[in-house]
């Protein structure tokens, strides 16, 4: 029998349009032979309709005219649970592949967890902790990870006294800085600042996407990226590199330039290799992953390695760096987007 496989796309995120272009590569990659899909598209506005197959273009699917199709989030799952008994009419697995807040951070997984039904990737608290850059830092580093120094301010402490927000920032880690929205991803509101003018613009920015923003002090390093595949037992991939032929790895340079280089497998050390699978393995299990994650590391002329951050949802069309890197380890694609069905729906048997 086929798998019928509940595909979430879309999203109330500014990481709305990376979602789409994700969701067509996965159906496109989907052996419709062993899959049913049923995809769900979720607007910019955050309604729930009951979304095309996605094999145009993905402007086209927000042209589509909406009326009396769409509805609040559970409502779109209530045929689901009714039918949850009778196993072929329900969903078998949901596959979120959604990123950033509303999706990438916990709600979804919440509902779904409610719902009782299987979905592929994170649980509750790994996406949110993993999406809220702050808590995810805190925890790494009590779990003894290195990480470079950071520091966090809410909107209405630092619209008190903007003044005394950038005296802390200056004075607990100077210049370069990178000021980050706490909740997002893609690089979206990301800004580096080498002075006080652009430090006030940099929070301007960031603060129009969260009411929690983050600083961290700015370091010259490789950026090498580690996919994780797993749950109790999560297995590495090789390592590739981000070569941006930008400043930093920005919105642009990531889905719109397209000269970013991306070296697979990094030229790194066999020593190299295993301490940043060492450490993935120990980010993934102190936030208490599964599924998958994909682990940003900073790699010095010296040698060392700090984590930078582990995505939950990472990006996934088939030119983005988690399938590459396990494309090269040996899964391709197709058999990717099994494995983490099969992840999925072991994870929640065991819960059971
Ligand atoms: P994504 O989820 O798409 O990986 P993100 O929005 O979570 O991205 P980060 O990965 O934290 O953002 O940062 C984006 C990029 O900015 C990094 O890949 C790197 O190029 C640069 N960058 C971020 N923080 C620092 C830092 N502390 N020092 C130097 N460069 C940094
Ligand atoms: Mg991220
Ligand atoms: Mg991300
Ligand atoms: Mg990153």
């Amino acid at each position: 029998m086929k798998t019928k496989l509940g595909l979430l796309y879309g999203g109330k995120s500014a990481e709305h349009n990376v979602s789409m272009q994700t969701a067509m590569a996965v159906i496109k990659a989907l052996d419709l032979n062993k899959f049913d899909i049923h995809p769900i598209y979720i607007t910019e506005k955050g309604e729930w309709i009951q979304g095309p197959q996605l094999m145009g273009p993905v402007e086209s699917v927000k042209e589509l005219s909406f009326s009396g199709a769409s509805s609040t989030a559970p409502l779109a799952f209530s045929g689901a649970v009714e039918k949850g008994e009778e196993k072929s009419k329900g969903f078998d697995v949901i596959f979120p592949l959604l990123h950033g807040p509303n999706g990438e951070d916990g709600t979804v997984q919440g509902m779904l967890e409610l719902l009782n039904l299987p979905y592929v990737g994170n649980g509750v608290l790994a996406s949110s902790a993993g999406m809220d850059k702050v808590i995810m830092k805190n925890i790494f580093a009590q779990a003894g990870l290195s990480q470079v120094k950071y520091t966090w301010f809410i909107r209405s402490e630092w619209e008190k006294d903007r003044a005394a927000s950038y005296n802390k920032v200056e004075n607990e880690l100077g210049y370069p800085c990178f000021v980050k929205p706490a909740n997002l991803g893609s690089s979206v509101g990301i800004s580096k600042c080498t002075s006080k003018d652009e430090l006030e613009k940099a929070f301007e920015e960031a603060f129009q996407y969260d009411r929690k923003v983050i600083v961290e002090e700015g370091i010259v390093a490789r950026e090498v990226e580690i996919g994780v595949l797993g749950n109790d037992h999560p297995e590495c991939s090789v390592a590739g590199e981000i070569i941006p032929k930008k400043d930093f790895y920005d919105y642009k340079a990531k889905y719109e330039d397209g000269n970013t280089a991306l070296v697979i497998p990094a030229e790194i050390t066999e020593d190299q290799h295993n301490m940043l699978k060492d450490m993935s393995v120990t980010a993934f299990k102190a936030l208490d992953c599964s599924g998958l994650v994909r682990s940003d590391f900073f790699l010095t002329s010296d040698g060392k390695a700090y984590i930078n951050e582990v995505n939950t949802m990472p990006g996934f069309t088939p030119f983005s760096m988690f399938p590459l890197l396990w494309k090269h380890t040996g899964i391709e694609y197709p058999q990717l987007i099994e494995k983490l069905v099969n992840l999925a729906i072991e994870r929640h048997e065991e819960k059971q």
